[in-house]
């Protein structure tokens, strides 16, 4: 934005108000965070100030490489960004900390990464007290004969998107599949699995279909279930701009989310000084609503006759269907179902039908359900419904939380799919084998959670997981503690301490890795709007830190000496040049090279003009009926919500947007009276696993519907299999909670952040 932008166009109807900066009010306060920044990096001042210019954001998937992107002109940053910074500045931490693992264990998550960096190999045989330094070749020897004894199908590989690069990814998808094992997944797998599968069935396609340019231009953005003033910064800028040029906003939410009410954009001087209404329309929508709620607005589009008919004769099927479906529903159960008045209903579709489309954009809110795959197809079928795909301004977003997110995916490093997304199954692994030159399992491998799982009931002898940490992102984490000590040999590889390295077992050792911008040669990742992004190797050895492409393949020869071909890549461009070939979507990634070098797969738009890449080149609408649920007398449903964090890595204990801390029970602020409760009581949630001591929080919240920050509340949410999405796998994060006063005695602490 130049600069006769930035003070010309002010819209004093969009203003939060008229305090400059929104002083006094509950907000971030961007300018004191960037100072903190600068203080806690100042050990390495010219390095961070590297990785700001010149690295591609390890934060969430916007995507930005040095301070600028692919959407705006000006800089692209945000405090998410900058709070990452440490990791990637902090030295290694003495080793002989770990000598004794019992002080550690008092410790956070949070605390851990303030150590600084896991600078050398480690390992701990049970009965040990902590660890003791080795070799990496004592490390990679251990790893290597466990992979070696144990049965391919007990074994696991998972790996986290922690800054991640596709070429990790790729190497590790790889060595998984020459070692036969099919059960590589990562954290793709808890994110967007549902969204993958919803849309893969509907449009085709796993990915977002428009470009984040599309949410300049909307005339309606509508955000279900996902707060980017939290989780994505700099999203707010692209919907100030938007909101500049007319576009209007609805967010789908059961919670009032402040940062979507009113925002204060830092680097326009408009937002930064009156702050910026956001959005126009609040639909507080029950927890897993969202299927009554499309289906309800759905058949008030068709009554009002706003089905763009053309669209969908000419480019979809399955509406008849989907149509006769809704007739046969009642819309004042769909409504009931939704917790949504007729009035608000009305002013929804009012916007859709004034907008003709819209770029929906959802997250966690949708995904993490018990039917989240149908939430994301009712999106679909919204979207269809008004040729809402494959044109400017308009588009169908699962909004990705981690820079590593798509591309891990994509890589092949994911239980139910191979490189390119393809499916697992016999004829893609002949393929992929004749490709790579040795046979690939042909069946697809445990996924996260059944990883757990089997480790629960004694049936892995190895679990090798590259950063994430089960402890934090897996339900029920004292079930989850003990299946991970039942793991016979756990090897696990990390830039900083975690505290799943801490659980005991047979044999523990831990890897020292080098971070992205480390990583020799550099690296890619794929944003959001699918385009791959190069990320140059910004030199730095920290302790003895490897590079994990280097790293698997290293150890995919140490077990498999007659393929040492297959995994011998002169150089990191050497790769990518592979990858171009074994992933043909991925074209054009062997030419990136340097900052800001990148390329957008599929182009702008994805199924432009409605030609979709299904088998029938049409887009499907889905026939759904939503799900009954019935609450028990006197129970709260309770979900789980995100604070100042960048994933399960907790940013701040106080939430700047909302002013929450994190052992917060938000509750609306009538069901309080109603249980004679106020701001800051004392109160203990139960589930039917587990217990979480919190402290009331008054908020504007669908009646008897809770909200807990994650992962704190994982205590609550129960693991089992029936508790998940069928296809995808993915978790139900929410649960059914008894809600009591507490006396605040010292046995019943509020619940301590793992983060
Ligand atoms: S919005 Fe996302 S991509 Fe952009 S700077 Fe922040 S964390 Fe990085």
């Amino acid at each position: 934005m130049s600069l006769r932008e930035q003070f010309s166009g002010w819209n004093p109807r969009l203003w939060a108000g008229w305090r400059p900066n929104g002083v006094g009010e509950q907000k971030p306060n961007h300018y004191r965070d960037m100072v903190r920044v600068a203080w806690a990096n100042r050990g390495h001042p010219r390095y961070a100030y590297d990785v700001l210019t010149k690295g591609a954001c390890d934060g969430c998937a916007l995507g930005v490489a040095g301070l600028h992107d692919w959407t705006i002109d000006g800089v692209h940053l945000c405090t998410t960004r900058l709070n990452l910074l440490e990791l990637n500045t902090a030295d290694a931490f003495d080793p002989v900390l770990l000598s004794d693992v019992a002080p550690l264990r008092q410790r956070t998550g949070g605390q851990l990464r303030a150590l600084g960096r896991l600078g050398h190999p480690m390992r701990r045989r049970r009965g040990e007290r902590g660890f003791r330094r080795v070799s990496w070749d004592e490390a990679l020897g251990v790893l290597a004969a466990g992979l070696r004894d144990a049965p391919p199908e007990r074994t696991a590989l998972y790996l986290t998107s922690r800054g991640i690069t596709n070429e990790t990814y790729y190497v590790a998808a790889k060595a998984a599949r020459a070692l036969g094992i099919a059960s590589i997944d990562s954290a793709a797998r808890v994110c967007h699995a549902p969204s993958t599968v919803g849309l893969r069935q509907t449009i085709g396609v796993a990915a977002t279909t428009c470009s984040l340019q599309d949410v300049i231009e909307a005339p309606l953005v509508v955000l279900w279930g996902t707060n980017p003033a939290n989780n994505q910064p700099v999203f707010m800028k692209y919907l100030y701009l938007a909101r500049r040029k007319g576009c209007r906003v609805v967010v789908v939410n059961p919670f009032v989310e402040p940062g979507l009410e009113r925002y204060w954009v830092p680097s326009n001087v408009e937002s930064a000084l009156f702050g910026t209404r956001m959005s126009d329309l609040h639909v507080p929508v029950r927890p897993g609503g969202d299927v009554a709620l499309a289906n309800a607005v759905l058949q008030r589009l068709i009554a009002r006759g706003a089905v763009d008919r053309a669209f969908v004769d000419a480019h979809t099927e399955g509406f008849a269907e989907a149509e006769a479906a809704v007739a046969g529903q009642d819309p004042d159960h769909l409504l009931a179902l939704a917790g949504i008045d007729r009035s608000t209903l009305e002013s929804f579709v009012d916007e859709l039908v004034r907008a003709g489309g819209a770029v929906h954009v959802w997250s966690m809110g949708i995904t993490h359900h018990r039917d989240s795959a149908d939430g994301v197809r009712a999106i679909v079928n919204l979207a269809l419904a008004q040729g809402g795909v494959g044109r400017d301004g308009v588009g169908l977003m699962p909004i990705r939380g981690h820079s590593g997110v798509q591309g891990g995916a994509e890589m092949g490093a994911y239980a139910t799919a191979l490189p390119g997304g393809v499916p697992v199954d016999a004829e893609h692994a002949a393929a992929l084998g004749e490709q790579w030159g040795f046979p690939v399992p042909g069946r697809p491998g445990l996924t996260a959670p059944e990883m757990v799982e089997a480790a629960g009931r004694g049936e892995l002898d190895v679990l090798w997981m590259s950063g994430g940490n089960f402890l934090d992102v897996l339900p029920d984490p004292p079930a989850v503690e003990a299946a991970l000590g039942r793991v016979p040999l756990r090897v696990h590889q990390d830039v900083v301490l975690t505290t799943q390295m801490l659980v005991d077992g047979d044999d523990v050792v831990l890897l020292p890795v080098a971070t992205r911008y480390e990583q020799e040669g550099g690296g890619t990742e794929t944003t959001t709007e699918r385009r791959i992004v190069f990320s140059p190797e910004i030199p730095r050895q920290v302790g003895e830190a490897r590079s994990e492409w280097r790293l698997f393949a290293d150890v995919a020869t140490r077990v498999r000496p007659e393929l040492r071909a297959s995994f011998s890549w002169p150089t990191n461009a050497a790769l990518r040049a592979e990858v171009a070939e074994v992933v043909p979507l991925y074209a054009g990634i062997e030419t990136l090279a340097a900052t800001g070098d990148s390329v957008q797969w599929g182009g702008r738009h994805l199924a432009a003009d409605g030609a979709f890449p299904t088998p029938s080149g049409r887009g499907r609408f889905t026939a759904l009926v939503p799900a009954e649920r019935r609450l028990p007398d006197g129970a709260f449903v309770v979900s789980t919500r995100r604070g100042k964090q960048f994933n399960s890595m907790v940013q701040s204990q106080v939430d700047p947007l909302t002013g929450a801390g994190r052992d917060a029970v938000l509750i609306d602020a009538d069901d309080a009276a109603a249980l004679g409760l106020s701001a800051g009581d004392p109160v203990m949630l139960r589930s039917d696993v587990g217990a979480f001591a919190g402290t009331v929080a008054l908020s504007r919240l669908p009646t008897r519907t809770l909200q807990v920050h994650w992962p704190e509340g994982n205590v609550l949410i129960a693991g089992s299999p029936d508790r998940r999405e069928p296809a995808s796998k993915v978790p139900d994060y929410n649960a059914v909670v008894t809600l009591e006063r507490r006396d605040p005695t010292p046995g019943q602490r509020p619940s301590s952040p793992p983060g």
